[in-house]
């Protein structure tokens, strides 16, 4: 038999998860294993949702509700937000690739600042879509003169969605509101064009220029928010993620995703976490004091590193960021380095709990050289 497939299926990359806790007690006979890899949440499942799961598991023989009709409800008032103008996703990685799919045909591009999230590249080759990436200054910041000229003088037809993770995944990097604002004022009358704003990280933001992407949707009705529940409410685990815009645009995604693409447990987890106020605070602060333990701590270092409005921090190894990579986890640190964004000495740490921020900075002191 003989079977082919095309050029870019062929030459696609599968995204690098964080390398499992599990695989590392293995591979180097450790118990003690910190996984600061994958942004997840240190506070592990929130009660709340422990119990509502608990209730939801005899039920597991019912097909779950395919229109997140509860769910949505809740998150409407949640947001303030109507819930007609939602699609609810299996992460946000499945918005991200239903986005691409739906509205690009093969060969049209989507259009990325370089070093955003690799999913939208990914997603992008698989669908036979081309990647147009404008370029950052050097301190990680988008280019944004650059971008907006682009859009303004070089946008052809052919590219269809831009994607902006706001903040940036694996930078930490925002754009300004009013930046935002001149980009979607320039594009507000392009047809067959919009603007996707990942927001996975917008609960975490301390800067108070970062834009809200949806308290600017009804202006805007070419801009859709991405949300997710993988971060701050904790639930990586099961997948959900949210898709926020105009009928417009939203209609044509349900009428392409999978009817049950959010399963039943994930849909009460989600209700449940939006009610634990507590966890969500403590999430956020968490996070906030670990930032500044790190900041000082790599200032006193002389480390280079990136202020972060996420719940990681993008710092430079100074050396092949795979080999610094490996040093650590043979001591049963798990971090992330970025060479698979072309980032070849810089290493993206995810903020931990208290004690295992102590324990990975010392690792991290231990394996940096002079
Ligand atoms: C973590 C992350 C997400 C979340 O992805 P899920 O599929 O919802 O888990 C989305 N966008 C960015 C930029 C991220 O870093």
């Amino acid at each position: 038999m003989s079977i082919s497939v095309s050029e870019e299926i062929r030459l696609l990359s599968p995204y690098v998860p964080g390398k499992p806790t599990s695989e590392v007690q293995r591979e180097y006979g450790l118990t003690d294993v910190i996984k600061l890899a994958s942004n997840e949440n240190p506070l592990g499942t929130s009660p709340k949702v422990i119990e509502a799961l608990k209730n939801k598991l005899s039920e597991l023989n019912i097909y779950p509700d395919p229109s997140c009709h509860d769910l949505t409800l809740k998150l409407e008032q949640y947001w303030n937000y109507p819930s007609a103008n939602m699609v609810i996703g299996n992460g946000s990685n499945e918005l991200i690739d239903l986005a691409i799919r739906v509205f690009c045909e093969p060969g049209d591009k989507i259009i990325i600042p370089e070093k955003s999230f690799i999913a939208y590249e990914i997603c992008a080759q698989a669908a036979r879509v081309g990647v147009v990436k404008t370029p950052l200054l050097d301190i990680f910041e988008t280019d944004f003169d650059f971008l907006y000229d682009y859009l303004k003088n070089k946008k052809t037809k052919k590219e269809k969605i831009l994607f902006l993770a706001n903040p940036n995944n694996p930078t930490g990097t925002y754009i300004k509101k009013e930046q935002l604002v001149k980009i979607l004022d320039l594009t507000a009358s392009y047809s067959d064009f919009f603007i996707f704003l990942d927001e996975a990280y917008t609960e975490f933001v301390r800067a108070t220029d970062c834009p809200d992407g949806i308290s600017m949707m009804s202006k805007y009705p070419h801009l859709v928010s991405c949300r997710t529940f993988s971060k701050v409410y904790g639930l990586a685990g099961l997948r959900v993620g949210a898709l926020l815009g105009p009928t417009e645009i939203l209609q044509w995604l349900h009428r392409v995703r999978n009817p049950f693409n959010v399963n039943s447990l994930a849909q009460v987890a989600v209700m449940a976490a939006l009610d634990d106020k507590q966890y969500l605070e403590n999430s956020k602060k968490i996070v906030w004091a670990g930032l500044d333990y790190f900041y000082s701590a790599f200032k006193k270092m002389s480390v280079d590193f990136i202020p972060s409005q996420g719940n990681f921090i993008m710092f430079d190894s100074r050396e092949d960021g795979n080999d610094f990579f490996n040093r650590c986890l043979k001591k049963g640190l798990i971090l992330r380095p970025l060479k698979p964004y072309g980032l070849k000495t810089h290493i993206r740490l995810t903020i931990g709990n208290t004690n295992e921020n102590h324990k990975a900075l010392e690792i991290i002191k231990s394996e940096l050289k002079a």
